[in-house]
């Protein structure tokens, strides 16, 4: 069943590895076929260089029941499945711990829109969530690192496709997209805006982007109005 987004979830996942945003395990990809109600997502603490197709686990959205595969799904299925329930939008959903990233999770500060290379993906800030409380960590931990994402673009009231990432604080970023590979995209690009942000910041903590230079750079490549690249 699901052979192709089994695949694409597969592919997606070694895409990590390659554009080295992921060392050992650290990392997860799904991806969701909405008609059929499932999720698939990476096996649990399986080796990339070892990993195939049809290592890829198949869970119920509603449930996380195991309907497909060989091995536990991933230690952070439940977060995977709370944004799928939060927000109809999301198609893929990527984890990682990279560096620069992380570097903003653990200093509990959003990563700013600082220049156009942010402006062209993410449309404002990139949030840093809330720290759990002790209870959220000792009971459904990965369960309420969903909750706490969902809570945090709400009550921000940002759409998820414009800002297709988060660090959830003290833990670092997830991100998502339309599909797995979008997910994926978002994770690299997530990271690398990340690490010119830390930069800039080193250089000048003062350091802003006008707002309309932000509208300029992601409304050419998004929306109604967008230009940039082939029709
Ligand atoms: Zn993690």
């Amino acid at each position: 069943m699901l052979e192709a987004l089994k695949k694409q979830v597969w592919n997606a996942n070694l895409e990590l590895v390659r554009r080295g945003v992921v060392i050992y395990t650290w990392g997860n990809v799904s991806g969701i076929d909405r008609s059929a109600g499932l999720v698939v997502i990476k096996p649990s603490g399986v080796s990339y260089d070892a990993m195939q197709p049809d290592d890829m686990v198949v869970v119920e959205l509603e449930t996380g029941a195991r309907v497909d595969g060989k091995w536990n799904p991933s230690s952070d299925t439940q977060t995977h499945l709370e944004l799928y329930r939060a927000f109809s939008s999301l198609g893929g959903i990527t984890h990682t711990h990279s560096v620069h990233a992380i570097a903003f999770a653990q200093a509990g500060r959003d990563i700013p829109a600082l220049g156009t290379t942010h402006a062209d993906y993410f449309y404002g800030d990139i949030p840093c969530t809330r720290s759990l409380t002790q209870e959220e960590v000792q009971t459904a931990y990965e369960l309420n690192t969903g909750k706490v994402i969902a809570e945090t673009l709400r009550e921000r009231s940002i759409d998820p496709l414009a800002v297709p990432g988060i660090v959830v604080r003290n833990h670092g970023p997830f991100t998502w997209g339309a599909d797995a590979d979008a997910s994926v995209y978002h994770a690299v690009v997530l990271e690398t805006v990340a690490e010119m942000a830390l930069k800039t910041l080193l250089l000048n903590p003062e350091a802003v982007l006008p707002q309309f230079v932000l509208d300029k750079h992601y409304f050419r490549k998004h929306g109604p109005n967008a230009y940039y690249g082939q029709k």
